[in-house]
C-alpha cells in the first residue's frame, strides 16, 4: 500500500478500538445498575468461519466487561430445537442480548428464528418489530454491520446528507438496513441487486458506494466514480488461487494463499479501486471490527433497557 493510499483508508479497526474503549466505560455504568450486560450467542453447526466470528464477538464482549457465553448446537439440530433454545434465552432473566449466528444449516427458517427472539433482547436488530422501527426512523437496535458502516463514515466525516449513495446488495442483514440508515440521514439512496440493469452506470453515480454481495473482487474500478467513498462489506475466504476471479490473481494473493492456506478478500478489487476512490475500506480491518463493536453497543443498550 502506498503512503497516498493509506491516507484514504477507512480504518475500521482503529475506529472500532475507540468505540470499544468507550463501551467498556458504559458497561461499567450498567454493571452498577444491576450486573454486567450479558450476551448469549447461539451457534448451530461447525462452520469454521461462523465459529471464528462467534468467538471474536464473545471475546470482545468479555474484554468490554460484559458476560458472554456461547450455546453450541450440532449441525443436525432440528428447527424446533433451535426455537426452543431461543425461547429458553428469552425466559432467562440473566440474558440481556441474544445472537443467533448466520448462516443456519439448511432446513432452518432464519426469518422465523429472528422473530422468535424477544425484541428487547434482539441485539442483531433483525426481529420484524426492530426492522419496522428502523424503517420508521425510531430505531431500537440497528443491525450491527449497517450501524458500523454509518459509524465509519461519520468517523471520517464523509458527508452523507444530500450525497448520492448506492448500496449494492439487498440482504436483510446489510443492504436493506444500510439503505434505511442512509435514507434517514438524507442521502439519496439507490439499492442494486442481481436484476439491476446497467450496474456499472448506476454504481458510477455513487459518492458513497456500499458493496455487500459476497463475490470476491466483483467491484472493479469501472464501477467507481472518482473520489467516491467505497465501503466493502464482503468477506470471501479463498483457499486456492482458482477461487479468485482472474483479475485478482496477483503474485501477492498467490503467495498469501500458499503461505497461509487461505485469505480473506472483499467484494471490491482493492488494488484496482484504491487508485480512483477517495476513501476505501480494507478487508480485513474495515467493516468487520465495527460489526463487533456495534454488537457490544447493542448489548449495553439492551442491558440498559432491561434495567430501566
Ligand atoms: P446475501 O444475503 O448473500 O445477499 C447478496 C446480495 O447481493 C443480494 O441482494 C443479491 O441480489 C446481490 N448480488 C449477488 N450477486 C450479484 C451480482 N452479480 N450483481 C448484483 N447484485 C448481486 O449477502 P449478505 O449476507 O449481505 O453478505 C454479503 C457479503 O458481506 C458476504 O461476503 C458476507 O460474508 C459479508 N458480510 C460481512 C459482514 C461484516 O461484518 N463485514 C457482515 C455481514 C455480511 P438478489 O437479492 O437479487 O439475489
Amino acid at each position: 500500500m502506498t503512503e497516498n493510499e493509506s491516507e484514504r483508508l477507512l480504518d475500521g479497526a482503529s475506529v472500532a478500538r475507540t468505540l470499544r474503549e468507550r463501551l467498556r466505560g458504559q458497561a461499567q455504568e450498567v454493571r452498577r445498575l444491576g450486573g454486567p450486560p450479558s450476551l448469549r450467542a447461539i451457534l448451530v453447526g461447525d462452520d469454521p468461519a461462523s465459529m471464528s466470528y462467534v468467538s471474536s464477538k464473545t471475546r470482545a464482549a468479555q474484554d468490554a466487561g460484559c458476560l458472554a457465553e456461547t450455546v453450541r448446537l450440532p449441525q443436525t439440530t432440528e428447527p424446533q430445537r433451535l426455537l426452543d433454545e431461543v425461547e429458553r434465552a428469552n425466559r432467562d432473566d440473566s440474558v440481556d442480548g441474544i445472537l443467533v449466528q448466520l448462516p443456519l444449516p439448511p432446513g432452518h427458517d432464519a426469518r422465523n428464528v429472528f422473530d422468535t427472539i424477544d425484541p428487547i433482547k434482539d441485539v442483531d436488530g433483525l426481529h420484524a418489530e426492530n426492522v419496522g422501527r428502523l424503517v420508521q426512523g425510531r430505531p431500537r437496535f440497528v443491525p450491527c454491520t449497517a450501524a458500523g458502516i454509518l459509524a465509519l463514515l461519520d468517523a471520517y466525516r464523509i458527508p452523507i446528507e444530500g450525497a448520492n449513495a448506492v448500496v449494492l446488495g439487498r440482504s436483510a442483514i446489510v443492504g436493506k438496513p444500510v439503505a434505511a440508515l442512509l435514507t434517514s440521514r438524507n442521502a439519496t439512496v439507490t439499492v442494486c441487486h442481481s436484476k439491476t440493469k446497467d450496474l456499472y452506470a448506476v454504481c458510477r453515480r455513487a459518492e458513497i458506494l456500499v458493496v455487500a454481495i459476497g463475490r470476491p473482487g466483483f467491484v472493479t474500478r469501472d464501477f467507481v466514480r472518482e473520489g467516491a467513498a467505497v465501503v466493502d462489506v464482503g468477506i470471501n475466504r479463498l483457499e486456492t488461487i482458482e477461487q479468485a476471479p482472474t483479475h485478482l490473481r496477483t503474485p501477492r494473493l498467490r503467495d498469501a494463499i500458499t503461505r497461509k492456506g487461505r485469505v480473506l478478500v472483499g467484494d471490491v478489487d482493492f488494488d484496482g479501486v484504491s487508485g480512483i476512490a477517495g476513501w476505501i475500506t480494507p478487508v480485513p480491518g474495515g467493516v468487520g471490527p465495527l460489526t463487533v463493536a456495534m454488537l457490544l453497543k447493542n448489548t449495553v443498550h439492551a442491558a440498559r433497557l432491561r434495567r430501566a
